[in-house]
């Protein structure tokens, strides 16, 4: 994986919760664009914030993040076709 990516799957929840600055997040997008697994990293956890939005639960458990970053952080490592 590129360090890139590292980044980018960093900032990913603060990307979605728009907790980062204007440059970071320009910067995030811009990779998003020409990277197709931290786009679908992303898009998987953008839906998965939208649901439990959806559900009126503001606090998921830290658990449930940690195992979805498990699983993406495994997809990536499984995935180096590239
Ligand atoms: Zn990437």
């Amino acid at each position: 994986m590129k360090a890139e990516c590292d980044h980018a799957v960093d900032y990913l929840y603060q990307y979605i919760d728009q907790e980062l600055t204007w440059s970071r997040r320009l910067r995030i997008r811009w990779h998003l664009q020409r990277c197709g697994r931290c786009l679908d990293a992303y898009e998987f956890e953008s839906r998965l914030k939208a649901r439990i939005k959806q559900c009126g639960n503001d606090q998921p458990p830290q658990e449930l993040f940690d195992r979805i970053r498990a699983l993406i952080e495994q997809e990536a490592a499984g995935n180096q076709d590239g």
